[in-house]
């Protein structure tokens, strides 16, 4: 079945970065279609700290977050794999909400903003021919103006062929009932990984880890095996996965994730959040950077679709721009990743950082950005 509707963008993966281009280019007047694999609300893999550069623009879409009563996180403690325990405050902070409210709430405001928004519904494929987009799922064809790369970490093989070397992280998440403060996140490592807590809406906490794919096969690809053997070396993470109630009946986990470079412009189609760049989830704030790319995409084909300039300087204005955004904020996210997760390199850095109290709020801030 083909929609023969020519919208002006198409919009492929409805995650923060999709939703949120998808509801700025709807309130300036043009139609636009997203296609999302899953059926909203639904559970996704992320730690759901937000860092509050996000706050003003998320308001300004038109979410009233501050009728959601979320928590506001202004310290960050860092664990080596033996307890030892560095801490400092946040510059900006952070707000805490699970990525099945957001996303069902940023949903919810795209279908009033107009979006079409096509749920339980995959992409396969995507097309430019004679200046239009086919768009190929599994709900029937669709054909676009424009369209935009919003699906996330892993790259479906329509946009490059799979390859051999896939991706070497996972990340597993829960969300646990414990005692812990409301206004810390503790970022707790363990061999070759590190876990993240702090709390969301609903009096909740959000338990997530990151970890290598070869960490698990070690522990016969069982995660609990991993969180026993590995995970619960770290006391602090002991004490969390022996004295907390887990709310979900198993983990919610992800493979194949990789942190490699990517580009904003593949197969014709404009690619932003995860889709466009490896964002390490020690960036701190992949949610932010997804947000923000949105803007600056959205505010480049608003004026493409008003004929203001040619799609060749749509693409190339909004390269340059997202370089001059992220490649800093992304650059300093991979090297800590590198200090990450190693028993004797992690403890030291956190040693020298608590010595250094100065450096250790200037890493911090490098790693948020400016509210937008
Ligand atoms: C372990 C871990 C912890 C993290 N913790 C944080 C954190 O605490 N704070 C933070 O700011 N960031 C964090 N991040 C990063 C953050 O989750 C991402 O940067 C952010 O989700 C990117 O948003 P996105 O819209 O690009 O992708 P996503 O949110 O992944 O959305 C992509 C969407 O596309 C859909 N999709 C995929 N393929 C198709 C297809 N073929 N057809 C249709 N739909 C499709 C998916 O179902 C999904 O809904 C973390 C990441 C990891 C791995």
């Amino acid at each position: 079945m083909i929609n023969d509707k020519l919208y002006d963008c198409s919009v492929l993966g409805g995650g923060l970065a999709g939703l949120c281009l998808a509801i700025q280019l709807a309130q300036q007047g043009h139609s636009v279609v997203l296609i999302e694999k899953n059926t909203y609300p639904f559970h996704k893999v992320c730690g759901e700290y937000v860092s509050m550069e996000s706050w003003n623009f998320l308001i300004h879409l038109g979410l009233p977050l501050h009728t959601f009563n979320l928590p506001h996180i202004t310290n960050v403690q860092v664990t080596a794999q033996n307890g030892y325990t560095a801490s400092t405050e946040l510059d900006m902070g952070a707000f805490g909400i699970s990525r099945y409210t957001l996303d069902y709430e940023l949903s919810k405001l795209a279908k009033q903003a107009g979006v079409q928004v096509i749920e339980n519904c995959k992409v396969t494929d995507v097309k430019l021919t004679n200046e239009i987009y086919y768009i190929t799922t599994t709900q029937g064809n669709y054909i676009a103006k424009l369209s935009c790369g919003s699906y996330g970490k892993i790259t479906p093989a329509f946009i490059t062929k799979p390859i051999a070397n896939k991706g070497s992280y996972i990340g597993v998440k829960y969300h646990i009932k414990t005692n812990f403060p409301a206004d810390v996140i503790a970022l707790h490592n363990f061999k070759d990984g590190y876990c993240g807590i702090s709390k969301i809406d609903n009096n909740t906490f959000c338990l997530c880890y990151l970890t290598t794919t070869k960490n698990l096969q070690n522990n016969n690809n069982d995660i609990k095996l991993l969180e026993k053997n590995v995970l619960m070396q770290n006391p602090h993470l002991y004490k969390l996965f022996n004295e907390s109630t887990f709310l979900f009946d198993k983990p919610l986990a992800i493979s194949n994730i990789s942190f490699n470079i990517k580009s904003t412009y593949v197969n014709d189609v404009l690619m932003l959040g995860d889709a466009a760049g490896a964002i390490a989830p020690l960036c701190g704030n992949g949610m932010s950077i997804s947000m923000r790319a949105s803007k600056i995409l959205a505010n480049n084909i608003n004026d493409y679709l008003q004929n203001k300039i040619t799609k060749q300087q749509l693409i190339t204005n909004y390269t340059t721009k997202w370089n001059a955004s992220f490649s800093v904020r992304i650059k300093i996210g991979y090297y800590l990743q590198q200090l990450f997760g190693k028993r004797v390199t992690t403890l030291w850095s956190l040693k020298l950082l608590n010595n250094l109290p100065f450096l250790f709020k200037k890493i911090v801030s490098l790693t948020h950005g400016k509210s937008f």
